[in-house]
């Protein structure tokens, strides 16, 4: 299982790779990669396992962040809906995704990066993703708030690219006309 000592951190240089695509079908071992990445996310939640093993919580965890540069993500989360986010995808693409932008008012944190950045991310509102599931299978997925929130997140990972990047240094906290905040 991973643990918070197999999680690379801020300043390693595998976090500015742009990470590979995992080749089809997908084979025995980046399915044991991908699945191990799901689990992380769940157990990371789950107080006692968390407790038990150290594990710092989190929605969302890419490859690139355990040192593997290749195209696969794992989410795990509840929107503000009450709706179960779990997905686990090979060679995630956002294939359309909407004019308008949100924000988490909390902004956001990253399991790789150990301090708190302060700022607001701003992302698209609704996203369009596909990829390939645990079993090899296409899925297309529509996703807003919370959600398309944390797969932006992680398709950056893929592509060498860190939150804080976004966050404007000059004026952290500024708000651009139309962008939506989102409370956590
Ligand atoms: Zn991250």
């Amino acid at each position: 299982m991973i643990k918070m000592e197999d999680i690379i951190r801020d300043g390693h240089p595998a976090l500015r790779e742009v990470a590979k695509e995992v080749s089809l079908p997908p084979s025995s071992e980046d399915k044991k990669i991908l699945s191990d990445l799901l689990q992380y996310v769940t157990n990371s939640q789950n107080p006692e396992i968390a407790q038990k093993y150290g594990l710092r919580p989190g929605i969302g965890i890419a490859a690139p962040q355990i040192n593997i540069s290749k195209r696969m993500f794992a989410v795990h989360l509840e929107d503000g809906q009450g709706n179960l986010h779990s997905y686990a995808l090979f060679n995630p693409k956002i294939v359309s995704h909407s004019v308008e932008k949100s924000f988490l008012t909390s902004g956001e944190g990253c399991l790789s990066v150990d301090r708190n950045v302060p700022g607001y991310v701003h992302r698209y509102s609704r996203v369009t993703v596909t990829g390939l599931d645990l079993e090899g299978s296409p899925v297309k997925l529509r996703l807003k708030g919370l959600a398309a929130i944390a797969v932006q997140h992680e398709i950056d990972h893929l592509n060498g690219i860190m939150f804080y990047d976004h966050i404007n240094l000059k004026d952290p906290y500024n708000e651009p006309p139309g962008s939506i905040p989102l409370e956590r």
